[in-house]
């Protein structure tokens, strides 16, 4: 009988299934190896600022990014009518990131012209994917290149200026100025267009507050959105004050009738144990907080006055303190504070019908630090007016007022020993003289005269 061998299958199948496992496991330890070589994120490109134009020597870095397999490749190119010019081009050994000094690469090598222009960038990295190119990343930004500053032409006029006061400029500014306004030392007081007539003329109100010095420099500057910049002088003449100063005494019944009271309505302020010690930190930190605010307000307001003719003082009131008194407050017989006051104190009798002072809004009726119950209306073009110490607010945040509506009633909350009106002015939150505003002849002179007619 003839023997076949019988051949068994099955020693032959594990051995194909074992090289199938280890062919596998090769491709998959294969792809691990360079899974991460086939990433699909594309490099960043990052400007570190916005611009829609750029001046003759800009101040502009970009950052090209790539956290995965590096970099590769980088060109950045600029364009504008004729001119198409290669500010870079490199090679780039995996670099995780790369900034480039666009300012200084477009000083160097670009021959700027006035007008629209763009700025392209390609860039690659170390992936595998795209036929092993890597991801691709391009960017073109457009924008303009401004290469003249602005004209400005301060129109002409005297402005004479009271230590403590305001002050109105008007001036025509080119059509690309897109800021500006008046510097008095390092306070900026921005400007506004004029409405109804030339579209480049602009008036600026600004003040020289009674503690700076009477030679402060004062210009007028304008800027384009590159951010070239031109000023001009104009002729003024400061008038410097002297201002009153005045010993409060501090009474401990004073303080424990005011000290509660604010600190109940102003839960982010802290008790300091002992209630003098509380009454100073209100005084100066609460005060200078309260007048941080009011320049803030200051900032959203309209570029156009809301008011008319002159500011009314509080009907039959009596004035009781001055604008910039300066006040030290002695307690025990020592001098413990200093502070300046920056408004009038007025006052006729209890609860008298508070009147606004002019038309504006009203941007605030709450209880308002120092002040207690307070209104503040926004009159404009920076200026806004603070009633405080009331006992009752009769309006609310929004609302529109005309000259004399009733805002309330005088009162005695807040930092007020007794009943009367706490009348502030504040232009662009620097504190000014009322009795400038309350002067038809002076607002005449120093603010409608200067607007053509
Ligand atoms: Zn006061």
């Amino acid at each position: 009988m003839m023997y076949r061998p019988y051949t068994r299958p099955s020693r032959r199948i594990p051995v194909l299934v074992i090289a199938i496992v280890i062919l596998l496991a090769a491709v998959i330890a294969g792809f691990a190896r360079n899974y991460k070589r086939w990433e699909s994120q594309s490099p960043e490109v990052m400007f570190d600022r916005d611009f829609k134009a750029l001046g003759r020597t800009p101040a502009l870095k970009m950052t090209v990014h790539d956290p995965g397999t590096g970099l590769k490749h980088v060109t950045i190119r600029l364009k504008q009518k004729d001119q198409d010019v290669v500010l870079a081009d490199e090679e780039l050994n995996r670099d995780g990131s790369k900034t480039y000094d666009l300012g200084q690469l477009i000083a160097d090598k670009y021959k700027i012209q006035d007008g629209p222009a763009s700025i392209n960038i390609s860039a690659s990295d170390h992936s595998l994917r795209n036929m092993f190119r890597g991801n691709q990343t391009e960017l073109t930004k457009e924008f303009s290149f401004y290469v003249n500053p602005p004209r400005l032409e301060v129109l002409e006029g005297q402005h004479y200026i009271n230590q403590g006061g305001s002050e109105c400029v008007v001036y025509r500014v080119s059509e690309n100025t897109e800021t500006s306004g008046v510097f008095v030392g390092d306070h900026f007081f921005p400007g506004y267009p004029v409405k109804g007539s030339d579209k480049n003329l602009r008036f600026a109100l600004f003040a020289l507050e009674y503690d700076w010095p009477p030679d402060a420099p004062m210009k007028v500057i304008a800027r384009d959105g590159a951010g070239n910049e031109v000023s001009a002088g104009f002729w003024h003449k400061v008038f410097p004050k002297k201002f009153r100063s005045r010993d409060i005494p501090l009474e401990d019944s004073f303080v424990q009738k005011v000290v509660p009271e604010i600190i109940s309505h102003t839960p982010e302020f802290k008790d300091q144990g002992d209630p003098v010690k509380t009454f100073v930190q209100i005084n100066s930190n609460l005060r200078k907080k309260n007048h941080e605010t009011i320049t803030k307000l200051a900032a959203q307001s309209p570029g156009q006055f809301l008011w008319n003719g002159a500011f009314l003082q509080l009907s039959n009131s009596k004035v009781e303190s001055l604008f910039a008194d300066r006040r030290t407050y002695v307690y025990q017989g020592k001098p413990i504070d200093q502070q300046d006051h920056v408004g009038f104190d007025l006052s006729v009798v209890q609860h008298y019908p508070i009147e606004a002072a002019n038309d504006g809004k009203v941007i605030v009726a709450d209880y308002f630090g120092i002040y207690g119950n307070a209104v503040l209306i926004d009159h404009g073009a920076g200026l806004i007016s603070l009633y405080g110490h009331m006992s009752e607010i009769g309006v609310k945040p929004g609302q529109m007022v005309k000259k004399k509506d009733v805002l309330g009633k005088s009162g005695a909350t807040g930092l007020a020993a007794g009943d009367h009106l706490h009348f502030g002015l504040f232009l662009h939150g620097v504190p000014v003289n009322a009795t400038e505003w309350w002067d038809e002849k002076w607002i005449k002179d120093h603010v409608r005269d200067r607007f053509p007619r």
